[in-house]
C-alpha cells in the first residue's frame, strides 16, 4: 500500500505532530520492530480492523485485559445499561461492593481490596502501603519485572547486589530510588545475600509470578519458595503484582499455581489489573485485612481517587468476571493456548528454527532461542532481528502479536480453532521464507 493510501499512515503522520510519539503509550508506536502502527478501527470476538479495514487476529487483547474478546454480548448489555444509570458519582455504588465480594471470593490471599483506576496506581499505592504498614523504606523489585511508571519502580539495570537502582528513566531524581534494590529473577542466592544485607530495612518484595513483561519466565517453585520464607522471617511484605496473570493464567491467579507445590502458599499484598476491568480502566490492590485497614479513612497511609470504583468500569469488570467463573472456562482457554503455543513449536522445529515456548492459561510467550530463559539478561539475548521479521510477517498474513520480543501474548475464550490453525499456517510460511536470511527493521530496543 503506497503512504498516501495507507490509512494507518495518515493517521499516523496526524497523530506525530500532535501527540508524542503518535502515540499514548510508547510500545504503540512499533519503534522496536519498525513500520506503521495499525490505527483498530473495531473489534469483534478475536479480531480486530485497522484503518484500512484489514482484519488481524489479535493475540494481544489489550494486553491482557480481553480475556473473553471484544464485544462479549454480556459484557456490551451491562455497560450498556451502565451508562445509563450515570458514568461517575464520587460516592460508593453498589456495583463496587459487587466487584470487591467478587476478588475476595476468587483470590483467597485478599480479605480486602480497594479498587483504583490503572496498574500503576495499584502497584505504586501497594508499595505505600507496605513501607506505611512495615514503617520501613526499603523494596525489592527484580530485573524484567514491570510495576507500572511509578517513580520508586522504574528502576530495572540490574545495578547488582547491595547497589541500589539507577532510575531508568529521564525525571527520576536518583534519591527516589535510593530504597529500591534490583536484584536477578531466579536467582536465590542474590535474594539471600540482599535479605541478609538488608532484611530489617526491608518494607516489601514485588514480584511479578511469571514475568510477563520479559515476554514469558516463571519464577521457579524453589525461588518463590525462598521469597515467601525470607519475607516472613524478616516482616517483610511478599507483594505479588499480578496486574497481567490475575484472572489471566487462573481463576486465582499464580498464586493459585504456586500454591500447588507450595502448601499454605499465599502473597500478603495482590496488586491486580487488567482482566478484572474487562478493557474499562480498573485495577485494585488488596491482601489481608490487617495491612489493608492501614489505608485511609481507617488508617495512617493515604491513597483516594477521583474515579476509582468507576461505576461503568466496575460493570465491565464484573460482567467480565461472571463469565471466567462458570465452569471449564479455565481448561477450555488453556487447552486453546496450549494447542497455539505446542503448534508453534511444531512449525519452529519442523524448519529447524530455534524456538522455545511457554504458557499458562490464557498466556503465552515464545523466545527465538533453544531454551527458555529464567532471568532478563538470559531473555536479552533473543534476536530482535529476527523476531522483527517474525513479526512483520505475522502482521503482513494477518496475526497481530505484540510488537516487541518483551511482551506476552494472549488469547480469549472466543479465538477459534480456525484462528489457531490460521495462525500457525502464517507462521509456517514464514519460517519457510529462508526464516533468519533477512534482516528487517530497526533492532529490538525496549522502547
Ligand atoms: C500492565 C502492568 C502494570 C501496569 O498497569 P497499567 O494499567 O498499564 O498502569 C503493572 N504491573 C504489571 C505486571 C503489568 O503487566
Amino acid at each position: 500500500m503506497t503512504p498516501n493510501t495507507d490509512r494507518n499512515q495518515q493517521l499516523f503522520d496526524r497523530a506525530k505532530a500532535l501527540i508524542p510519539g503518535g502515540v499514548n503509550s510508547p510500545v504503540r508506536a512499533f519503534r522496536a520492530v519498525g513500520g506503521t502502527p495499525r490505527f483498530v478501527q473495531r473489534a469483534q470476538g478475536p479480531h480486530f480492523w485497522d484503518a484500512n479495514g484489514k482484519r488481524y487476529i489479535d493475540y494481544i487483547g489489550s494486553w491482557g485485559p480481553m480475556i473473553l474478546g471484544h464485544g462479549h454480548p454480556a459484557v456490551v448489555e451491562a455497560v450498556q445499561r451502565a451508562v445509563l444509570d450515570g458514568f461517575s458519582f464520587g460516592a460508593p455504588t453498589e456495583r463496587e461492593v459487587d466487584l470487591a465480594q467478587a476478588i475476595i471470593d476468587l483470590v483467597p490471599s485478599i480479605e480486602m481490596v480497594r479498587l483504583v483506576s490503572s496498574g500503576t496506581e495499584a502497584a505504586m499505592s501497594a508499595i505505600r502501603l507496605a513501607r506505611g504498614a512495615t514503617g520501613r523504606s526499603k523494596l525489592i523489585k527484580f530485573e524484567g519485572c514491570y510495576h507500572g511508571h511509578a517513580d520508586a519502580l522504574l528502576v530495572k539495570a540490574g545495578s547488582g547486589l547491595a547497589t541500589f537502582g539507577n532510575p531508568t528513566s529521564a525525571g527520576v531524581p536518583p534519591e527516589v530510588v535510593q530504597h529500591t534494590l534490583v536484584l536477578e529473577y531466579n536467582n536465590i542466592q542474590q535474594l539471600e545475600e540482599a535479605f541478609a544485607l538488608h532484611g530489617p530495612e526491608l518494607a516489601c518484595l514485588i514480584i511479578e509470578p511469571i514475568a510477563g513483561n520479559m515476554n514469558f519466565v516463571r519464577a521457579s517453585v524453589p525461588f518463590m519458595r525462598r521469597c515467601r520464607e525470607l519475607c516472613t522471617q524478616h516482616g517483610a511484605l511478599l507483594v505479588f503484582d499480578e496486574v497481567m496473570t490475575g484472572f489471566r493464567v487462573a481463576l486465582g491467579g499464580a498464586q493459585s499455581i504456586y500454591a500447588r507445590d507450595i502448601p499454605g502458599f499465599a502473597p500478603d499484598v495482590t496488586v491486580l489489573g487488567k482482566v478484572i476491568g474487562g478493557g474499562m480502566p480498573l485495577a485494585a490492590f488488596g491482601g489481608k485485612r490487617a495491612v489493608m485497614e492501614m489505608l485511609a479513612p481507617l488508617g495512617p497511609v493515604y491513597q483516594a481517587g477521583t474515579l476509582s470504583g468507576n461505576p461503568v468500569a466496575t460493570a465491565c469488570g464484573l460482567a467480565t468476571l461472571n463469565e471466567i467463573r462458570k465452569p471449564d472456562f479455565y481448561d477450555q482457554l488453556a487447552a486453546k493456548t496450549r494447542s497455539l503455543a505446542t503448534g508453534l513449536q511444531a512449525e519452529a522445529d519442523a524448519q529447524g528454527v530455534a524456538f522455545a515456548s511457554d504458557c499458562e492459561g490464557g498466556m503465552f510467550g515464545f523466545f527465538l532461542l533453544p531454551e527458555l530463559p529464567q532471568n532478563y539478561p538470559a531473555v536479552m539475548k533473543s534476536d530482535g532481528a529476527r523476531f522483527n521479521q517474525l513479526f512483520h510477517g505475522l502482521l503482513d498474513r494477518g496475526v497481530y502479536i505484540a510488537p516487541a520480543l518483551y511482551e506476552a501474548g494472549f488469547v480469549s475464550s472466543a479465538h477459534g480453532d480456525d484462528d489457531i490453525a490460521q495462525t500457525l499456517q502464517a507462521a509456517r510460511e514464514v519460517f519457510a521464507e529462508g526464516f533468519g536470511a533477512r534482516v528487517s527493521g530497526e533492532s529490538a530496543a525496549r522502547p
